[in-house]
């Protein structure tokens, strides 16, 4: 039954079908609901008057009372202006007007009292407002403003006709006047008592209109909160849902394989961080219900050994895995490394990508069917392909920012009766905050330790005047043997000029360092041809690897030991990041240099900055988070949790969404379907909210 708030905004007085329109394509606001959800992006004390002597350009806004001494018309045509000389027992500024000159000019009136609000500013060396709020002392008293003034975000279109921030403010105003009654609550009153929070109807009544910062604190803390309440409600519906209706394979079994492989096979001691990860997914294994695990660790923490041992334990319990890598480069090293690893162990191991053969997919597809194969490694031809197993247990996802949610759904979705254990790898540290809202149905570990041995990358910042520098540093690397990677940006806007300057760095540096070998990687090259450059840099034959950031994620050459990134500005905080974690695999000293030309932004400084301070991949995704704001960062746009959040923030609040999401997981476990009398209205509110969200799925 549609409520007060689903009406069509230009039924709201002071909209109409213009208006409405306007508001539509501008703002996405279409209903009432949609309008008095918009809120203020910061809020003016509008009690406080200044004089003119006290005035200066610096300040963000100004309120002064006075009168206009004179007025005149400038110019003509569209380059016509008002200036007005307003004045006070101090002095006096002046008013500036570029539109509406016509009205204000026969409008304005002299020596009467006026109240004039807005941003100062100089120009030849006289203060002045352009486009100032003006109104007298009558009818600032009529508007039913509260002390402090709502600013909403508007855009120049609105402004051309006039919708500005307060006329948004106005229209907010009549709205909450109306609202009055009709609002209804959307969360259970117990909720409401418990968290002692103020009703909604309140709430969003004080955040338009606020008497006072108490009340806008407790305001604002409301519909926080319940933003972040019903995306965390969502999630972990998801979660229980998929929990009670899907059983797990029980893996109970530590049996012969994954005993003879940590005893005879295991090169090298698991450092803490990994057995601590086992422990988790040992606990998920045998639970008979199906593991959702996310394995988060810096690039080179060891994940691919997890996921071998965890696929080890499903071999044990007799189960098929798969191991699923974003490119085709990926799921080789993988293969690689699993039968490197398998060496003389009896497992059947096998690799299918866009490219197998179709005798060989054949072969595959047969031994996956009988069961003779134990593990198929491969990219997303695996869950594409008609590929059938006999017994799917486990499947491994590297990469997981590479897949959206829905795709991982659709694995544990393909098998209707048991679906198999997931286990979704990532290299890309989020902020905590984050994690818990994109990956927020998954249980998260943390292999949060480097193995050891490993010397901590030192990362280096020079300029161009430095590049000499710079070659003699390579040219000194080279000689202990080591290889280098060079990597230029490469983004689909400048995508011919950016080819061209990697094309030329390669020729500089075949001249810079005529003896030794270079090969080139870029995203415009066959598959094959890539693969083949970059299988000749793996094995040593070329010495220098000049490259787009197709290398970016997860390739392994432990006798890379620098990495120089040119025109390092031009890169997000993230992929640097990873681009740097292709060095320091080896025993050697790493270096990653970051070249960039002297005229960078300051985010771009910090980002570099940011680089050299520290290795740490979650400060980086903090910073990252800080610079970009969580709407930008990595996976979030994939993931379908609707984040354009209104008024939270989750670099912010992070409080408040650990509480939203405690609160959450304890109203679904005391009542999973949410069917309780007190729960009905939550029910109904996630109808509501999420038009995405098939809410009839869970019961
Ligand atoms: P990730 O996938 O997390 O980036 P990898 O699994 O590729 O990291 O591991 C990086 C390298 O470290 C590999 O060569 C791997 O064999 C090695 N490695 C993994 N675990 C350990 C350990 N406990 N001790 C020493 N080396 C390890
Ligand atoms: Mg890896």
């Amino acid at each position: 039954m549609p409520g007060f708030l689903d009406q069509e905004i230009k039924y709201l007085p002071g909209v109409g079908p213009k208006r409405a329109e306007l508001l539509a394509k501008e703002l996405k606001i279409k209903t009432f609901g949609d309008m008095v959800y918009y809120f203020p992006y910061k809020y003016i004390d509008r009690t406080k008057f200044y004089k003119i002597s006290e005035i200066h350009s610096q300040m963000p806004y100004i309120q002064i009372k006075g009168k206009i001494r004179s007025i005149e018309t400038v110019g003509t045509g569209h380059k016509q202006r008002l200036t007005a000389i307003f004045y006070d027992d101090t002095g006096s500024i002046d008013l500036v007007w570029f539109r509406s000159v016509k009205w204000q000019s026969e409008n304005l009136k002299k020596d009467k009292e006026y109240i004039v609000f807005g941003k100062p500013s100089e120009f030849g060396g006289r203060i002045n407002v352009v486009h100032p709020e003006i109104e007298t002392e009558e009818e600032k008293q009529l508007k039913p403003s509260g002390i402090f003034q709502g600013y909403y975000v508007t855009t120049e279109n609105m402004k051309n006709k006039y919708l500005n921030s307060k006329a948004v403010n106005k229209l907010q105003l009549t709205l909450i006047n109306l609202a009055k009654g009709k609002i209804k609550e959307t969360l259970p009153p117990s909720l409401v008592k418990k968290l002692k929070l103020t009703s909604l109807e309140n709430a969003l009544t004080v955040i338009h209109k606020p008497e006072n910062s108490y009340d806008l604190k407790n305001a604002t803390f409301r519909l926080k909160f319940e933003e972040l309440f019903f995306i965390q409600l969502k999630i972990l519906a998801i979660k229980h849902n998929r929990e009670n209706k899907f059983k797990g394979f029980r893996f109970e079994k530590v049996g012969y394989n994954f005993n003879n492989f940590y005893k005879n096979f295991l090169p090298f001691k698991l450092t803490d961080a990994q057995k601590k990860v086992m422990k988790e997914i040992r606990r998920d294994l045998n639970r008979n219900i199906q593991m959702n695990r996310l394995l988060q660790g810096d690039v080179g923490s060891g994940k691919t050994l997890v996921a071998l041992m965890t696929i080890l334990l499903a071999i044990d319990n007799g189960f098929q895995s798969c191991l699923m890598a974003p490119t085709e480069i990926l799921a080789q090293q993988h293969f690689n490394s699993i039968s490197k690893f398998l060496e003389g162990m009896h497992i059947e191991t096998a690799l299918l990508t866009g490219s197998t053969k179709a005798s060989r997919r054949k072969e595959i597809h047969e031994a996956l069917t009988t069961g003779k194969l134990h593990i198929l490694t491969g990219t997303h031809a695996l869950i594409e392909d008609t590929v059938n197993f006999s017994n799917l247990g486990l499947v491994v996802i590297d990469e997981q920012h590479r897949f959206g949610v829905a795709q991982r759904a659709k694995l544990w979705q393909k098998n209707d009766l048991i679906p198999p254990h997931v286990l979704v790898m990532t290299a890309t540290p989020i902020p905590r905050t984050l994690a818990m809202t994109v990956y927020g149905d998954l249980d998260v570990s943390v292999i949060d330790e480097l193995p050891p041995g490993r010397k901590p990358v030192q990362t280096m910042h020079f300029y161009e005047n430095r590049r000499k520098q710079v070659y003699n540093f390579l040219r000194q690397q080279l000689e202990k043997g080591t290889q280098i990677y060079i990597v230029y940006p490469l983004i689909t806007e400048s995508e011919k000029i950016d080819l061209k300057n990697l094309e030329e760095g390669y020729r500089h540096i075949t001249e810079i360092f005529p003896d030794v070998k270079a090969g080139i990687v870029h995203g415009q090259m066959k598959p094959l041809q890539k693969e083949n450059a970059m299988q000749k840099f793996k094995k040593g034959e070329t010495r220098i690897l000049v490259a787009t950031t197709v290398i970016e994620v997860g390739v392994d050459v432990p006798n890379a030991s620098v990495m120089v990134i040119e025109n390092a500005e031009r890169f997000g905080l993230s992929q640097l990041h990873q681009l740097r974690g292709r060095v320091g695999r080896g025993a050697d000293q790493s270096y990653c240099i970051l070249m960039s030309s002297y005229k960078i932004s300051n985010e771009s400084r910090k980002r570099l900055e940011t680089m050299v301070r520290t290795n740490d991949g979650f400060e980086i995704a903090e910073m990252d988070m800080k610079l970009r704001g969580p709407g930008d960062m990595e996976g979030t746009q994939q993931s379908g949790m609707g984040f354009d959040l209104k008024i939270a923030n989750l670099g912010k609040d992070v409080e408040i969404l650990q509480l939203a999401r405690k609160i959450a997981s304890e109203v679904l476990d005391a009542d999973p379907m949410l069917q309780s009398e007190e729960n009905r209205v939550l029910r109904q509110s996630l109808m509501n909210k999420q038009t995405d969200f098939d809410w009839s799925s869970i019961s």
